[in-house]
């Protein structure tokens, strides 16, 4: 990739960004900083509500060591397989297609992504900066930036396909960085999606509501279930896991300490793979 092409643009005032010392700058002097691992960071300090919003280093590093077990291996090939699908369906080459990664986290998907469509220009970001720098420490040739999903900062009609993989649906941005007749590709729990975690840390677990498919902008493709039972095989495997899911705020210390002494329990897992494509205004 051309280190010298930035492609993300000034999420204070959307203006271009080029290149300025190790660090980038708008047109207006709105200037930010590039990590060492090449990732910047453009979550304007106004906007971040917490001095270190999202995860934190140690869910990320729960979180990477649950899905390199290969746990989510079936969602990651799904997710590749519907991509190019979408990419199918719109007539748009994978050489040049402008793929945009919402809410990457430590980058498990991104990276499959790459590995996918080797040639397409790949962009990725996430509000927690200890996540954006464990996915732009291990996967390469990917543009990565600590954003937020609700100011996206990339250009109007950015990208052809938009995936979003359990990260907040920012509507309205979704439909403004997403290209005429391109692609929104939206991963959200099924209806018993780890429902033998929750029936561990719950009296009374009730299944995930089923997600509507109708969002502004968007007309909708189509749904793909992929489920599958799973063994989660030590108390260590079901904290990681745990830890990635938001049963970790809100669970009672009952709950968690019957998490903690498990011997090994089994869980089906269910992703609902949500297509949809970009209105031609
Ligand atoms: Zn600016």
């Amino acid at each position: 990739m051309d280190s010298q092409k930035i492609g993300f643009c000034c999420p204070v005032c959307g203006g271009a960004l080029q290149p300025e010392g190790l660090g980038a700058v708008c047109a207006l002097g709105h200037g930010f900083d590039r990590a060492r691992q090449g990732y910047f960071h453009l979550l304007p300090s106004h906007k971040m509500h917490s001095k270190l919003p999202g995860d934190t280093k140690e869910m990320v590093e729960s979180r990477r060591r649950f899905l390199e077990g290969g746990y989510y291996e079936c969602f990651r090939e799904a997710l590749c397989g519907l991509a190019a699908d979408c990419l199918k369906e719109g007539k748009i080459s994978p050489e040049n297609a402008v793929l945009l990664d919402a809410g990457c986290g430590e980058g498990y998907y991104t990276g499959a992504l790459r590995n996918a469509f080797p040639r397409a220009e790949l962009y990725a970001f996430d509000i927690s900066k200890a996540a954006v720098k464990a996915a732009s420490g291990k996967y390469k040739g990917i543009s990565f930036a600590v954003a937020s999903s609700f100011s996206i900062p990339v250009p109007d009609s950015f990208c052809d396909l938009l995936i979003d993989v359990f990260s907040p649906l920012a509507q309205e941005e979704f439909a403004r960085v997403t290209k005429p007749g391109g692609f929104f590709l939206y991963a959200v729990p099924g209806e018993r999606h780890l429902m033998g975690l929750k029936e561990i840390l719950y009296e009374k677990p009730y299944e995930n509501e089923r997600q509507d498919t109708e969002y502004p902008g968007f007309s909708f493709v189509s749904r793909r279930e992929v489920k599958k039972e799973l063994w989660i095989p030590d108390a260590q495997t079901a904290l990681d896991l745990f830890s990635m899911t938001p049963y970790y705020w809100k669970t009672d210390v009952a709950g968690g300490r019957r998490l903690r002494e498990t011997k090994g329990f089994s869980t089906e897992i269910s992703f609902d793979f949500l297509v949809n494509r970009k209105e031609k205004n």
